[in-house]
């Protein structure tokens, strides 16, 4: 008889989106034609840019015809996209090969598939509060877990511990849901402390566009000796707008190595069995993303994301709350006002204002009595959002 895997019996439910989506459909049955303004949304509400677009049509056309059509794609990665891609580091002045970069289908699909890279017996480190899927992830696969809390003494960007014991290492910087980014010296302090115990850093960094301060690192691979220690996962989702396109990419260093094991080369032997390449399609579109059209595109998007934030953050400001994010990311982590816990204050909103946010405890313990808002929907909804919740605390 066939053996299940039993570590599935290990997952906690994922109550997070379930138990808002059910207490604001209860809302809306009990309230028939009110209107919700969704400030929880972490998917991208802008459409596509030009520039992509137009590649995308032109790469359909490419299909119609003998002399441009394209079968398999090469399972790495098409070379116009990753060269595109090393274009992009090195004027960050961060300098990588073609073969160090792999096109993948998005973030969420690497940051599960990477795992067969490592022995079960490896030691997890997870910074809470935490996107879920890091979590999960591994306990799918039977590994063992380690909890980082954060808060506000550390503005819920924790130092590694000496003492920890970590062998796989999860930081998403910009941080979802905190907003938080790691400086250039508290990135170091953990690049330093894997390359010391020889640890892999997984570096999500889904929200690197964000970034706006000219200081904070936008890959890890800008501080010194990440290349012996790191891997970066990167998507087009939140930057461009391919949430229901897919499209992201990876970069494994050729110096990363452990064991006597390459693992670029292993990454390699792992694509080319269990892969056959993303789409020809969609890889024109990505590629479309760095030109100087569509760089310019995809920041116009950004911005009008920027422009949410300021107005939710001018908000709390004027309240007089603590928050942390917004400036660099696409999320503003506030602390419940008059003590409130996460829920509490999640039905507090939905009742009174029929503002509809993340409560922080979803993402982790630590984050009771915080609460996120995405910068995500609609200009007008995050004017009149921010409006209710002026009138609501003051
Ligand atoms: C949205 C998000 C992703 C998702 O990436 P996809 O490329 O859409 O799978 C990855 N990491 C974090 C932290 C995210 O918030």
């Amino acid at each position: 008889m066939v053996k299940p895997n039993m570590y599935y019996n290990e997952l906690k439910d994922s109550y997070l989106f379930y138990n808002i989506a059910q207490k604001t459909r209860t809302y809306v049955e009990n309230h028939p034609g009110v209107k919700l303004l969704r400030m929880g949304i972490g998917d991208v509400s802008l459409p596509l840019c030009d520039a992509v677009i137009k590649a995308l049509h032109e790469a359909v056309d490419d299909q119609a015809s003998k002399s441009s059509f394209h079968g398999y794609m090469p399972e790495c990665g098409a070379p116009f996209l990753r060269e595109a891609i090393v274009k992009y580091y090195a004027k960050r002045g961060i300098s990588l090969s073609a073969e160090e970069i792999f096109v993948s289908s998005g973030a969420s699909d690497e940051l599960g598939d990477i795992l067969d890279l490592f022995d079960r017996s490896n030691q997890v480190l997870v910074i809470e509060p935490a996107y879920p899927a890091y979590v999960d992830a591994n306990v799918m696969a039977g590994r063992k877990i380690m909890y980082l809390v954060s808060g506000e003494e550390n503005e819920f960007l924790p130092e590694p511990n000496e003492k920890t014991e970590a062998d796989i290492i999860y930081i998403c910087s910009p941080n979802n849901p905190t907003g938080a980014v790691f400086s250039r010296s508290q990135l170091q302090a953990w690049v330093n402390y894997a390359n010391k115990r020889g640890s892999i850093i997984l570096f999500d960094a889904a929200y690197e566009a964000f970034i706006e301060d000219e200081i904070l690192p936008h890959s890890i691979f800008e501080l010194d000796g990440a290349e012996t220690c790191a891997i970066e996962i990167c998507s087009f989702s939140k930057t461009a707008g391919f949430t229901g396109t897919r499209l992201g990419y990876t970069i494994i260093p050729k110096a990363l190595k452990r064991n006597g094991m390459n693992m670029n080369e292993m990454w390699v032997r792992n694509r080319t069995t269990k892969t056959n390449g993303v789409s020809y399609i969609i890889q024109k579109g990505g590629a479309a993303v760095f030109s100087e059209e569509g760089q310019k595109q995809i920041h116009e998007n950004i911005q009008i994301y920027k422009k949410n934030a300021k107005v939710l953050m001018q908000a709390l400001d004027q309240l007089g709350i603590w928050y942390c994010g917004g400036k660099n990311a696409p999320y503003i982590w506030m602390k419940c006002p008059r003590g409130m816990k996460s829920w509490e204050f999640f039905d507090y909103l939905l009742q009174e204002i029929q503002v509809v946010g993340t409560p922080g405890e979803g993402f982790g313990a630590c984050g009771e009595g915080y609460f996120r808002f995405s910068t995500f929907s609609s200009p007008e909804d995050t004017k009149e959002a921010a409006k209710r919740i002026v009138k609501l605390l003051s």
